[in-house]
């Protein structure tokens, strides 16, 4: 069985059907490129075959994208000359989607090819929309739900077979720059609006159309292929192109602050190709394609948001239960976090039960879902009936009675232990006795509040981030006597409501706020220190992440790191290390600073709650030093802050698994995606060089830089995290 199958109508028309076996949704593999080149030579052969349709088996889509393990497999069966061996196989690629572009035409007169047309039952992505572009016209059924566009470069690589070339010489790079650089997807009416489909009919129709305009005898030289052609928008020596590429050009270094390869090459990718034609823009694409999938980078941005996190979605980490899927839930506190909590789940069509110490609370905490179908309904996202139907989902209430029926609580009241305690003991007279129960707390041990239940095994945490139905995170803790149905239930849960799960087990800070806080602390120890604010936030910007740790600080509330301090300094006595961090944070709290909230923090901001620069009162309080670390330093400082962090949770086994280690540093706190996550990176730079640069830091800086035994004893015999704890990432 192959996964492209051909039918050749009495009319001429021949119908390619991609229908990838085993799949719900259609994959590329090496072997269908294959299989899709011999149907193409076979309908350009046949003198019966007047023109094809490439169109998909499956339903509702047409092709999800390139397999990416096809990729990783390439590079590394490449042998000893990689390069040449990806080189070898894009260019490949290339010549077959070049095969269908020019459709058996005459080289020089480009007369006597045959119309292929695209027919898209719904969504394609990557490799099923750059098979589409390298057609001669695409036809898109109407399906809102369909996405389509090339979304590669959020897994740290850039569309590599042609889509690049095609899609800036379709639209100009102006045009296709949100395409490109942002992964932007569309559905079937806006991505024709953006001119990267050429029709959009009913689905019933979707064949018929794409048939008859086969047989229409249409044009089908493609504009590039044409003399004369000229760039939309202009190349780049053009006046109007020069301001474009200029423009990208900054914006995109602005953006990622130089921190991501593909983006960059992808950009030199589009300027060197307009400038030379088409095929040797196809070789340009391939050798800028090639280097970003040669750059350690791309590997580990693959691995980590592609490969692992699927895996972990999947439950890779799952204990072998039946079906634990929730029907309803109790969501307790409606908060901040539980009026988000109740919008999830109601979204994802689970029963929901709200409560809140008055019934106004409650009802705030539902208005929340209204106020966010709301903005939906005006995005064109969701319709009044889907609002309708969700907030039916929803029960705001005081009356604990409602909870009859939950087979899952989740505690979202204040962080108090005494509070959730009460809340927790009239909760379990209420519910059945194999009700799961979890608490949302961020920083109370979980063992510690399970004490409260006579069925510890039933209790765990679900951590959420927030705002919750923006972060894709969700952190499962597991208390010393959390049973495995529970964890097998909070996975389900995470599954149902389509978020990425890790498991971890229960420790001070559990795994994600345990690496976030030195990262901050470090921050805040500079400043101390009298190093500049802007080279710090700076410094952490051009790693990749999303906010330096002044801005983050100033995001999450100053007081409620303040808060933070002093629990943990009350928990640790005299072992507490931060105390010059306390100078910091205590001060700024006593200044009446506590951030965005109080406009007013490590930044200044303008009425409307605008960042300005930084203030003025930080430098008179802490001057600057006369002379400013290198920026080298500053971001190993912080990056080892973390970094070392992570490890000792993987030594301690709070962590069972490097890859929730690095996928969820990345959903959680945007860890430097470029690198795949902390394991990930420290893998890049590799062990030994990582041990040395501890050493130096330790000693310069202090033993919250020291080697880890285990980092140490790695660095010892030349191990990579991956080489050596990827064995169940492998299995998987
Ligand atoms: P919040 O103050 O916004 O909400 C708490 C809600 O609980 C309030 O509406 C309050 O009236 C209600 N409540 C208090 N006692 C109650 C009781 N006895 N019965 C019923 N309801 C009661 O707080 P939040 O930010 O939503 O945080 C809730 C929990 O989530 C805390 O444990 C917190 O640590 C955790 N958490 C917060 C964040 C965050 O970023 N805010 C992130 C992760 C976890």
């Amino acid at each position: 069985m192959t996964d492209f199958r051909i039918e050749k109508g009495a009319d001429g028309v021949a119908i390619i059907t991609w229908d990838t076996v085993g799949k719900s949704m259609n994959v590329m593999n090496a072997q269908g490129f294959l299989d899709l080149e011999a149907l193409i030579d076979d309908a350009l052969a046949d003198a019966a075959v007047k023109g094809v349709i490439i169109t998909s088996g499956k339903p509702g889509s047409f092709a999800g994208g390139m397999d990416l393990n096809v990729i990783a497999k390439m590079r590394d069966d490449a042998g000893d000359n990689p390069a040449r061996g990806l080189f070898d196989g894009v260019m490949g690629m290339h010549a077959i989607l070049r095969k269908i572009e020019r459709a058996g035409m005459d080289p020089k007169t480009n007369k006597g090819g045959k119309p292929i047309a695209a027919a898209l039952p719904g969504t394609a992505l990557g490799i099923g929309l750059e098979i589409p572009l390298a057609c001669h016209r695409i036809f898109a059924a109407d399906n809102p739900s369909a996405k389509i566009g090339l979304p590669e470069i959020m897994v740290g690589i850039f569309p590599g077979a042609g889509g690049t070339t095609r899609l800036v010489r379709k639209l100009g790079a102006m045009a296709a720059s949100p395409l490109l650089l942002e992964g932007k997807l569309n559905d079937p009416k806006k991505a024709k609006a953006a001119g990267v489909v050429d029709e959009v009919v009913p689905a019933y129709e979707l064949i018929e159309k794409a048939r008859a305009w086969v047989l229409s005898n249409p044009e089908i030289v493609k504009p590039w292929d044409d003399k004369g052609y000229k760039m939309p928008g202009g190349a780049p020596y053009h006046p109007a192109g020069f301001m474009t590429f200029v423009g990208a050009s900054a914006m995109v270094n602005g953006k990622t602050q130089g921190a991501f390869p593909a983006a960059r090459a992808l950009l030199s990718a589009v300027y060197e190709g307009a400038l030379v034609p088409f095929d040797t823009a196809l070789r340009i694409e391939a050798r800028w394609f090639v280097n970003v999938l040669l750059n350690p980078s791309s590997s580990a941005m693959i691995r980590s948001l592609f490969i692992n996190k699927e895996a972990l979605e999947k439950g890779a980490n799952r204990p072998d239960l039946p079906d634990q899927r929730v029907k309803k839930v109790g969501v307790m506190g409606a908060g901040m976090m539980g009026a988000g909590i109740a919008l999830v789940s109601a979204m994802a069509g689970i029963q929901v039960v709200l409560i809140d110490q008055k019934q106004e609370a409650a009802d705030k905490g539902k208005a929340y879902t209204a106020d966010f179908m709301d903005q939906g309904i005006k995005r064109g996202k969701a319709t009044a009936e889907k609002k309708a139907a969700t907030l039916d989902l929803i029960t705001a209430t005081t009356d604990y009675a409602a909870l009859k029926g939950c087979d899952l609580i989740i505690e979202a009241v204040f962080e108090d232990p005494k509070v959730k305690a009460e809340v927790t003991r009239e909760v379990l007279k209420v519910v059945d006795k194999d009700c799961i129960f979890a608490t949302n707390t961020s920083t109370l041990p979980i063992t510690e509040l399970a004490k409260t239940s006579d069925t510890p095994e039933n209790f765990i945490g679900i951590h959420f981030f927030s705002p919750v139905e923006k972060m894709m995170l969700v952190e499962i803790i597991k208390g010393q006597k959390t049973g495995p149905r529970a964890v097998a239930k909070a996975l389900d849960y995470v599954r149902q409501i389509r978020k990425t799960p890790i498991v971890v087990n229960d420790a001070r800070f559990f795994y994600c706020n345990r690496c976030i806080i030195p990262y901050i602390n470090e921050g805040l120890r500079m400043v101390a220190e009298g190093v500049a604010p802007a080279l710090i936030d700076n410094a952490a910007r051009q790693l990749g992440f999303p906010v330096g740790p002044l801005q983050l600080v100033d995001e999450t509330s100053i007081d409620l790191g303040a808060k933070i301090a002093r629990a943990t300094r009350a928990a640790m006595g005299e072992a507490y290390p931060d105390a010059a961090v306390d100078d910091v944070i205590f001060w700024m709290e006593g200044e009446g600073r506590l951030g965005r909230k109080s406009n007013a923090g490590f930044y200044d901001y303008d009425e409307k709650g605008k960042r300005q620069g930084y203030w003025p009162g930080l430098a008179a309080k802490y001057p600057r030093a006369a002379k400013q670390p290198d920026l080298y330093e500053v971001q190993h400082r912080l990056m080892f802050a973390q970094v070392l962090e992570a490890v000792r949770a993987l030594e301690e086994g709070v962590l069972e698994d490097i890859r929730e280690g690095d996928v969820g540093a990345i959903l959680a706190w945007g860890f430097a995606p470029w690198s795949g996550g902390p394991f990930a990176w420290l893998d890049i730079i590799g062990t030994p060089y990582a041990a040395e640069r501890c050493d130096q830091l330790a000693e310069k800086f202090g033993a919250r830089f020291s080697t880890p035994k285990l980092l140490r004893e790695m660095a010892a015999k030349g191990q990579s995290f991956y080489g050596r704890f990827g064995q169940k990432a492998v299995a998987a």
